[in-house]
């Protein structure tokens, strides 16, 4: 099964009957872009560039920037590149930026609100992205939105660094602010890719980093699925798609679930492209989409998880 998953790992990938469902990478490096191009990814689904970040006493320049999106770029060979702007916050603190302590850092500057709050680092990662060739290659996502205001800003400051007009720019779907309202934001947003590690985080009050709860924080929760399914209903009324780039989509039993709720594009781990493309190509629409609104029904994630064993089987 391996074999013959890695044997048509290459292949664009759609289901049995024909639903075209694009399978690409989450990556943090060159190195990952280079793993995920050789298991047959169709592009970069989320470059995490928090990685440039952390861990030095000055944010990198646009020069370091470009260099390090561009070999990513270089290494998915003019394949898509969704860049996500900088993603950190009070968890992940950096000395060039003074987040003081604080109490929940969940609910703090995190995301976008780091890069709206300090618009100099903002402004040259968009000059490095937009200086990456060929122009257009990679996109740009924005974390942590809450609503259309911060979209606004983004563009704004796009508008202000010159040159990014026709670059796609989407937002992460990772609050359930932003789930309930997509409709709004697919108005001004390009894609939508929900984050579901911290939409899950969200709306089941838990904390991603509690090992306390970590055993009840589960994206197939209901909850979830039906902000999933909120957030698929809410771009499709702007014809913008939605894809799935939080630890769900590299799940086997949720892929199914996900693709019958309407989502079109899965990011997965670099080494799990071949076998997620596998995957998809033995489901039929109309079966999975009958197994989504099932698995809706039920009372909770361990219900749903039984339900997509069944349906595995
Ligand atoms: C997510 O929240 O699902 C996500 C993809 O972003 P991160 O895990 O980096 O917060
Ligand atoms: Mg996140």
């Amino acid at each position: 099964r391996r074999a013959a998953a890695r044997a048509r790992a290459a292949e664009e990938c759609r289901t049995a009957d024909g639903t075209r469902i694009e399978v690409v990478a989450n990556c943090g490096s060159a190195e990952d872009a280079r793993v995920a191009a050789a298991n047959g990814a169709e592009g970069c689904g989320l470059l995490r560039t928090e990685l440039l970040f952390l861990e030095r006493a000055t944010a990198p320049d646009v020069t370091e920037q470009t260099a390090a999106y561009q070999s990513v770029a270089d290494a998915l060979a003019g394949k898509p590149v969704i860049v996500r702007l900088l993603d950190i916050g009070g968890d992940k603190p950096a000395p060039y930026l003074p987040i003081g302590p604080e109490e929940n850092p969940a609910l703090g500057l995190r995301g976008i609100r780091v890069g709206l709050a300090h618009p100099d680092i903002l402004d040259d990662q968009l000059r490095a992205i937009l200086a990456v060739r060929p122009l257009g290659q990679c996109r740009i996502m924005v974390p942590m939105v809450v609503g259309l205001d911060e979209l606004r800003q983004v563009r704004a400051a796009l508008d202000r660094v010159g040159g990014g007009d026709g670059v796609e720019l989407g937002i992460m779907v990772e609050t359930p602010a932003a789930a309930v309202t997509a409709a709004q934001l697919a108005r001004e947003a390009d894609f939508l890719s929900i984050g579901t590690n911290d939409l899950t985080q969200y709306a089941l009050a838990m904390d991603r980093g509690n090992a306390a709860v970590a055993g009840a924080l589960d994206g197939l929760h209901p909850a979830v699925l039906r902000l999933i399914e909120q957030t698929v209903a809410g771009g499709a009324r702007h014809a913008r798609w939605t894809g799935v780039c939080g630890g769900l989509a590299s799940d086997p039993l949720a892929v199914p679930i996900l693709v019958g709720l309407g989502v079109t594009e899965l990011s997965v781990a670099p080494a799990a492209v071949a076998d997620i493309k596998a995957l998809v190509r033995d489901l039929d629409m109309v079966c999975a989409r009958d197994h989504a609104r099932a698995a809706l029904d039920c009372a909770g994630a361990a219900e749903v998880r039984q339900l997509a064993r069944e349906f595995a089987r």
